[in-house]
C-alpha cells in the first residue's frame, strides 16, 4: 500500500469512528472552535486532574481532515501530562508548517511520538485545508488557556 494510501486510510478511519467522541460531565474546561473557510465546527472537554488530562471528549462537523484532526488529537492527549500536551501540540504544528509564536521545540525533549497524527503532514500540500487540520488544535490551546498548570 502506498503512503498515501495508508495515510488516507488513517483519516478515514477516523473520521467514521471518531475517538472520545461526545461531552463530558464534569468537564474543567470547554472550548469552541470554528474554520468559517471550510464550515467545520469542533468543541472540546478537557477534565484535568494533578497537571494531567484525566479525561477528554469531543465534537464536532465538518471535513474528513477537520473531525479525523480531532479524533487523533483526542486520542494523543488523553492522560498524558499538560506540559506534554503543550509539547505535543508544537510538535503537530511544526510538523504542519503552522505559525506557532516564538515557542520553539525544545530538542532535550523529543516528546511524543505522533503516530496517526503523522497521517495529516500530506494536508501540507494543501495549504486551504491546514486551517482544517490546526482548527481542534486550536481549540485545544483555547482550553488549555484556561488550565492553571504545566
Ligand atoms: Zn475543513
Amino acid at each position: 500500500m502506498a503512503i498515501d494510501e495508508l495515510y488516507r486510510a488513517v483519516i478515514l478511519d477516523h473520521y467514521r469512528n471518531p475517538r472520545h467522541r461526545g461531552r463530558l460531565a464534569s468537564a474543567h474546561v470547554h472550548a469552541d472552535g470554528e474554520n468559517p473557510s471550510c464550515g467545520d465546527e469542533f468543541s472540546l472537554d478537557l477534565a484535568v486532574a494533578d497537571g494531567m488530562v484525566a479525561d477528554v471528549a469531543i465534537q464536532g462537523h465538518g471535513c474528513s481532515i477537520s473531525q479525523a484532526s480531532g479524533s487523533m488529537m483526542a486520542e494523543a492527549i488523553m492522560g498524558r501530562k499538560v506540559a506534554d500536551v503543550r509539547q505535543l501540540t508544537h510538535q503537530f504544528k511544526t510538523m504542519m508548517a503552522i505559525e506557532d509564536g516564538d515557542n520553539p521545540v525544545d530538542p532535550d525533549r523529543p516528546g511524543a511520538v505522533l503516530g496517526d497524527l503523522e497521517a495529516l503532514q500530506g494536508v501540507r500540500r494543501f495549504p486551504v485545508r491546514i486551517k482544517c487540520a490546526d482548527l481542534p488544535w486550536a481549540t485545544l490551546q483555547d482550553a488549555l488557556a484556561q488550565v492553571d498548570v504545566g
